[in-house]
């Protein structure tokens, strides 16, 4: 597949190509250009010439062509979703099942865009008006990962075209398909050529995007090291930012709560896409009385979750690389070496259908210490770390001893208690009993290091508008 600007297929000037493979299998799935500075600067013109009337699109037309394009992910969801199975390697099901989902979010945006309105501020002297308006902050570079490729663009593109801007997308070097074939569907679908444009390549583009003179925005979502250096880059050109970064989100585990609940809730969290998922449970800090009782819970559920195998059916897809799989093996066989209990995974998967792509299994680390790498940086992967705690406010003190702070979890069947640990924890969301998955009405972003804005909802939407004040003055008739 070539990149998508301007309404139309391209390849890198150089003729240079990337592969994309199978995580799965290592077999080639396609191969996509390598854009450098030059096609930075080309999707960034189209981009730039399709503000001019996308701004000035009524928002009744710009929602209905939005909301075309989620149409139009429901109908080529198992088209789209096959795509992102064959780049991902997660299970074919969970793949079309983001496409559709995604799809709700553009929705949800397109509801939101015919709700903004100006204010009129109501002090104002005879002759004068104040009024209150806001505008698209003009073209947005968007930057995702692999691991939700689809939903993480729409958190930002459905923002962006209800606000009136227009994008230039660069997805992750490991799943660029589904984004560049979403690109030719919506325009398709009715999206005017140049609004939103899809270049592909790696870290090398990225940065030509975040240092051109002319996006307005960055929207990311990725690491906290890449988010830093988007930030510094930003700088220079004062461009407003939404940084969606990394976690490694703790749960408490209290006495009274409801154990089973909260293991299936923890498993199911935790070890989702093969736990390359942000605001997944990484810690689990849990009362000292049920800690083996908890311990056994947790691992009869991690036991039972199967991988599934190239070319066959299963819960869990292989790691996406070796540098995401590096991450799981080396804070196990750290946990291991520091005296940890390995409860169940904690090595490679290997045979016939796992020995081509980075398999890891669902791993318990019991008894895990805060020097153990487990208990202190992401793992974006499938592993993890479990410690007793004294009572719920050690847990806290631990919980929140982390720079990251995108999501928090607790359970306790006392609700005074529980709404008080929410309110404790230092986290963008906090899931008290259960473990849903983030809506798309409420705001969505991380506290400390995790990042910096929220996406979803009207407060997305909010994030791709700049304030203006018009101070207006007239002569009253007598
Ligand atoms: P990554 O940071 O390595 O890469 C993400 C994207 O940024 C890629 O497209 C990459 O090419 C680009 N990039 C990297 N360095 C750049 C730079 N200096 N300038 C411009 N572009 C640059 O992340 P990944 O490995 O693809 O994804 C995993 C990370 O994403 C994890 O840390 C995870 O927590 C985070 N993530 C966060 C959220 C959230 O909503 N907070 C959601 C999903 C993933």
């Amino acid at each position: 597949m070539d990149m998508f600007i301007d309404g139309g297929w391209q390849a890198a000037g150089s003729g240079a190509t990337f592969p994309v493979t199978d995580p799965r299998s290592g077999s080639l799935v396609d191969s996509v250009p390598a854009g450098g500075a030059a096609e930075a600067d080309a999707a960034i013109a189209a981009a730039a010439r399709a503000f001019a009337d996308w701004k000035t699109t009524p928002m009744a037309d710009r929602v209905r062509i939005v909301k075309a394009c989620a149409q139009s992910m429901r109908d080529t969801a198992a088209e789209v979703g096959n795509l992102l199975h064959a780049e991902l390697g997660r299970p074919q099901a969970a793949c079309v099942g983001e496409i559709a989902r995604s799809a709700d979010l553009l929705d949800i945006y397109a509801e939101e865009g015919l709700r903004l309105a100006a204010t009129m501020p109501l002090g104002a002297a005879p002759g004068e008006k104040t009024i209150v308006t806001r505008e698209p902050v003009g073209v947005v570079v968007a930057i995702t990962p692999f691991n939700y490729p689809v939903t993480l663009l729409m958190f930002k593109l459905g923002a962006a075209l209800v606000a009136g801007c227009t994008m230039v997308a660069k997805p992750s070097e490991d799943t660029p398909l589904s984004t560049l074939k979403l690109a030719a569907i919506f325009h398709r679908a009715g999206l005017p050529a140049g609004v939103f444009n899809v270049v592909t390549g790696g870290r090398e583009l990225g940065e030509a995007l975040v240092a051109h003179p002319v996006p307005r925005k960055i929207a990311f979502t990725g690491s906290v090291p890449a988010g830093k250096a988007i930030a510094a880059a930003a700088a220079q050109t004062m461009k407003r930012l939404t940084l969606e970064l990394g976690g490694h989100s703790a749960a408490i585990v209290c006495a009274d709560a409801d154990l089973d609940k909260a293991a299936a809730a923890i498993v199911r969290h935790g070890f989702a896409n093969t736990g390359q998922f942000c605001y997944r449970v990484g810690r689990v800090f849990v009362e000292r009385p049920v800690y083996e009782e908890f311990l056994a819970k947790l691992a009869e559920r991690a036991r039972a979750l199967t991988l599934a195998p190239a070319g066959g059916e299963g819960d869990l897809g292989p790691l996406v690389n070796e540098k995401i799989f590096a991450t799981s093996a080396r804070q196990s066989d750290d946990a291991r070496a520091k005296g940890a209990r390995i409860l169940t995974g904690g090595a490679r998967a290997t045979g016939p259908g796992y020995d081509a792509g980075f398999y890891f299994p669902p791993t318990l680390i019991a008894d895990a210490t805060p020097e153990m790498e487990v208990m202190q940086h992401e793992t974006f992967g499938p592993v993890i770390g479990i410690a007793p705690v004294d009572s719920p406010a050690e847990g806290v003190a631990l919980a929140n001893a982390s720079p990251y702070g995108l999501a928090a979890f607790a359970f306790t069947r006392d609700l005074a208690r529980g709404l008080t640990l929410c309110e404790q924890l230092e986290a963008g969301s906090v899931w008290l009993n259960d473990i849903q998955r983030s809506s798309h009405y409420v705001p969505f972003g991380g506290m400390k290091e995790s990042g910096l804005g929220r996406e979803k909802g009207r407060y997305g939407v909010e994030s791709y508008l700049e304030y203006k004040t018009i101070y207006l003055s007239y002569e009253v008739p007598q």
